[in-house]
């Protein structure tokens, strides 16, 4: 179903799908499937020319997952979108879309540290140089730029520090320039719509909030269908230039007569093709079952996040509660600006005066609290950076990413709230 007119909360469960042509199924089918019988030759390779859209093979395209990248698109204002086996896999095509060999690109110091370790490593060894600006001054990514920028690249609500992203003060830098910016909003979907602020891609971690249970690794990138390749045509070649792997095709003109899907459909049959990093019809299945709920669980995620950030403020053995109500100037405007009216997310931190002796002590009193190097579950995750995700950083480059030895990172789930916050407590009185 497609009725741009349906309130997000509607849209996540009927965006993309309606029943099963074959058996009026309402819950959308695992097509458990690697590959789809052609009606004939032509139609085959009607297919292969692309002059004809249809499944040929799971690995660049599966009906279980059209569902969940047409609700996602929907969902997020795009034009189409492409699943793909986990939000590093996203993040990495999203990039590799655009970039090749000699090129650069411009994004956030504030990452996910796998983000980090992609740019600043694998990219780095591919040729790619990546150029770290501090957001918070949006000028910041124009000094940068040059004519060998493909793109900027930032996260929405970037823990640890959790400052929410100026996306757009950076789009308008980025449309001045002719540079498209991508956004993760792994950590806000619905209370954020990047691609409402100028936003060119999206992207997801599904793996989070939009599974919501903890069981499926995936991701997704969105093509807002705005940005005009054509308009600034030196700086995308592998939109504008013939491609050799595909008959020479020359994407910004072959997707004429499909809309502007240029960027994503590149993506899936060139780098989905060749690299095979596709989301299995099972994962997509859970996940379209987490996007039914997700509304409603992000509203409670926030509600609960917001009580726990006020009782830590209270108390004693805390000095610092990281949540960007509580934030003051740009980063308070920001959170106002960006984030839905009242919704902070879900994702809070706190400093224990105690130091690094606390914050391990305080994750290991917790008893219905998970323990675990993730967020977005529908269950309540504590992690203690310093001794884990950072801990192979030293104490100054942990600072300097926002962690503090008595750093606690809570990924806030829709348990009953005074439930979290007696865990909480408890683990308190015990450093
Ligand atoms: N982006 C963000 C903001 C994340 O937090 C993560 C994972 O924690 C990723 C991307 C990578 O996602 P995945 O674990 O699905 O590869």
């Amino acid at each position: 179903m497609s009725d741009k007119t349906l309130h997000p909360n509607s849209l996540a469960l009927h965006a993309g799908f309606r029943s099963d042509p074959t058996t009026n199924s309402v819950a959308p089918p695992i097509y458990q499937t690697t590959s789809y019988q052609f009606d004939s030759t032509e139609h085959a390779s009607n297919l292969f020319a692309l002059s004809e859209l249809g499944n040929i093979y799971t690995r660049i395209m599966n009906p279980t997952c059209d569902v969940l990248e047409q609700r996602l698109s929907q969902l997020e204002g795009g034009v189409a979108a492409l699943a793909v086996s986990s939000g590093q896999a996203a993040s990495t095509f999203a990039i590799l879309n655009l970039c090749q060999s000699g090129d650069n690109f411009v994004t956030s110091t504030d990452l996910y540290g796998g983000t980090w370790n992609l740019f600043a490593n694998t990219f780095k060894q591919l040729g790619i140089d990546v150029r770290f600006a501090d957001p918070s001054n949006p000028e910041n990514f124009a000094k940068l730029t040059d004519e060998k920028t493909r793109c900027y690249y930032a996260e929405t609500l970037p823990n640890p520090k959790l400052e929410v992203f100026p996306i757009q003060e950076v789009s308008d830098i980025g449309n001045e320039l002719g540079v498209p910016l991508i956004v993760d909003n792994t950590a806000a979907p619905i209370i954020c719509k990047p691609i409402d602020h100028g936003a060119s891609i999206v992207m997801y971690s599904t793996t989070k909030y939009i599974g919501g249970h903890g069981n499926s690794i995936g991701g997704v990138i969105i093509d807002s269908g705005n940005f005009d390749w054509e308009k600034n045509g030196d700086r995308f070649p592998l939109l504008t230039t013939p491609d050799p792997s595909y008959h020479g095709a020359i994407w910004t003109e072959a997707v004429k007569p499909l809309g502007p899907i240029a960027y994503i459909l590149r993506a899936r049959v060139t780098l989905l093709r060749d690299v095979g990093a596709s989301m299995s019809p099972f994962n997509a299945f859970n996940f379209i079952q987490g996007v039914e709920t997700l509304p409603l669980r992000m509203e409670r995620h926030c509600e609960n996040a917001n009580l726990v950030a006020s009782f830590l403020k209270e108390r004693s053995e805390v000095s610092k509660v990281i949540y960007p109500s509580l934030m003051n100037g740009p980063p308070l405007d920001r959170a106002h600006k960006y984030l839905k009216s009242g919704f902070f997310g879900g994702l809070l931190g706190f400093e224990l005066k105690g130091g690094r002796e606390a914050g391990q002590k305080f994750i290991d009193s917790l008893k219905m609290i998970y323990h675990v190097a993730n967020i977005g579950d529908a269950r309540t995750l504590a992690i203690h950076p310093a001794s884990t995700t950072h801990s192979q950083l030293s104490e100054e480059e942990q600072r300097a990413s926002g962690v503090t030895p008595g750093y606690v990172r809570l990924s806030v789930g829709i348990e009953y709230h005074e439930d979290i916050i007696r865990d909480i407590d408890q683990a308190l009185l015990s450093i």
